[in-house]
């Protein structure tokens, strides 16, 4: 099994529940959903003439096209040979979930790391039982992908974008239509926007929902 890698880097996790957690992130290439807002386009398309080789992938110093394939084993080996200190993988994207994420998070945890994968609902989630599972709904994006049930039903958190109430309306739907009580939300204020910021603190609080503020772009990390 391969997997596309756009990035693979050690920060600190900056949304939901793992907020703070020194996390090795792993962004995998290709994404269909087509968020208007999404901040990592340069992850939609899987080309081959952007295919470049391991070390020029991980050496890029900006946001790129460019993508390597790995193995499970061959991305253990380069987080080992890079001497990352983090404990805790996160895979992202893209749409992690167009793939069976089961080898890479099976790799990891045998060798004592917790895995979370952050994804759009739109696909199934096929990966191990212990993985945490961040689901992201996008509702009504250009792809035209519906936000799948099984996706919300293997959500341990639900973290939703918002700038408008539209945003917070859609979240309601979906969440009477899946039945889903009991999961923690999280509403993250879309851009850093003042408006957003507001609509999320008063809704967090009308509904007892938790706040995401994507920590990592208030202290201008990765
Ligand atoms: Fe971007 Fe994620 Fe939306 Fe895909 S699902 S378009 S990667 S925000």
């Amino acid at each position: 099994m391969n997997y596309k890698i756009n990035e693979l880097f050690e920060t600190i996790q900056g949304e939901g529940s793992f907020t703070g957690q020194p996390s090795i992130f792993i962004r995998l290439q290709g994404c269909p959903v087509g968020c208007s807002w999404c901040d990592t386009k340069h992850t939609w398309d899987i080309e081959l003439k952007d295919q470049v080789t391991p070390d020029v992938m991980f050496n890029k110093t900006a946001e790129t096209v460019q993508w390597s394939n790995f193995t499970a084993e061959d991305i253990l080996a380069l987080v080992k040979d890079k001497q990352f200190r983090a404990k805790h993988i996160v895979i992202t994207g893209g749409e992690p979930c167009m793939v069976d994420l089961t080898p890479l998070c099976e790799t990891f945890e045998q060798q004592g790391y917790s895995t979370q994968i952050e994804t759009s609902g739109t696909f199934e989630v096929v990966t191990t039982e212990k993985c945490w599972v961040t689901v992201s709904p996008k509702i009504n994006m250009r792809g035209g992908y519906e936000v799948l049930a099984s996706a919300m039903l293997r959500a341990n958190e639900i973290k939703h974008p918002v700038a408008t109430e539209q945003h917070v309306d859609d979240l309601k739907a979906l969440l009477a239509k899946h039945h889903i009580e009991n999961t923690p939300i999280y509403l993250q204020p879309i851009s850093q926007k003042q408006r957003a910021t507001e609509l999320a603190i008063e809704t967090c609080i009308a509904n007892n929902w938790r706040l995401s503020v994507q920590v990592h772009k208030y202290i201008g990390i990765e």
